[in-house]
């Protein structure tokens, strides 16, 4: 299984346009991009390949990256981020399947699903799967199994997605604070390589209207408002899965410029090969393995 970070940026990603704060003009100055979310899953033995989330920045994702068009894509939940990159279906596909869960939002009246298949009702090119929660389905050659998380007042899923051939395990958080249910955490449990959610340092909690929840035993908040996870929280949830590798996603221009590229926090471009015996980084960029 080859994992492709296209997106590792929040809503704005950075740089943020129109935005001159010092973590912007150092991500210019090094031509690092964290552009909204997207992850692009390849099954190495079929060729085959899923996207996570259809990012609004997927016509440059694939320009700048070396990696197929899906074979299919997932949607996560209905946020702008992680929906709006849809349109770019048309005249790119001639047929995208998009998996979706199928529970009744109560925010919404509606499933992920039922959204999803509404608001691209134009697009004779793309197919709406419906997903029960927990229930794996076979995509590509890959076990792909929908998760609920806690992203107020949406719901969310986070996703496992596992090759049956070679036991590799990626699992993703999703948006989502740290108050991930248990049944899902079970789920998510002992991946190879897990993406998290974690859009600041628990420090910035004190600038929220409404600051931080779920507070570890030395105070510090694991969740920043009330929909993600703070770089504490993250990590922490990390741990509780004992997850091998970590990468830190979905993080916003508000880290300061001096934490803002430390590790374990991913850029878009790094690519995990997971081949059932562990992890290693094959891009590039940095000739660093993921840290722990
Ligand atoms: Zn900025
Ligand atoms: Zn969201
Ligand atoms: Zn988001």
């Amino acid at each position: 299984m080859l994992v492709t970070l296209l997106g590792t940026g929040d809503t704005t990603g950075t740089p943020t346009v129109g935005c001159d704060c010092d973590t912007c003009q150092a991500a210019r100055e090094q031509g690092i991009d964290r552009s909204r979310f997207s992850v692009h899953v390849e099954n190495e033995h079929t060729g085959e390949s899923i996207l996570v989330d259809l990012s609004p920045d997927f016509r440059h994702q694939f320009l700048d990256h070396d990696v197929d068009l899906p074979d299919a894509a997932v949607i996560t939940h209905i946020h702008f981020d992680h929906i709006d990159g849809l349109g770019n279906a048309y005249r790119v596909f001639d047929d995208l399947p998009v998996y979706a869960a199928d529970e009744v939002d109560p925010q919404t009246g509606e499933s992920v699903a039922d959204t999803v298949r509404e608001k691209y009702d134009y697009l004779d090119t793309v197919t709406v799967h419906d997903v029960a929660p927990f229930e794996p389905v076979c995509v590509c050659g890959l076990e792909l199994t929908l998760v609920p998380v806690d992203h107020p007042p949406l719901v969310c899923y986070g996703l496992v997605i596992e090759d049956p051939e070679t036991g590799a395990k990626l699992s993703l958080s999703g948006d989502t604070s740290y108050d991930v249910p248990d049944a899902s955490r079970e789920r998510l449990s002992d991946p190879d390589l897990f993406l998290a959610d974690g859009i600041v340092p628990a420090s910035l909690c004190a600038s929220h209207p409404i600051g931080g929840a779920n507070h570890d035993a030395d105070g510090v908040p694991r969740t920043f408002g009330s929909k993600h996870m703070t770089r504490e929280g993250a990590l922490a949830l990390a741990a509780d899965l004992d997850a091998d590798t970590t990468r830190l996603v979905h993080t916003a221009h508000y880290y300061p410029v001096e934490e803002a590229f430390e590790e374990p926090l991913a850029v878009d471009g790094e690519q995990y090969r997971l081949d059932g015996n562990g992890v290693s980084r094959v891009d590039t960029r940095r000739d660093t393995v993921g840290s722990r």
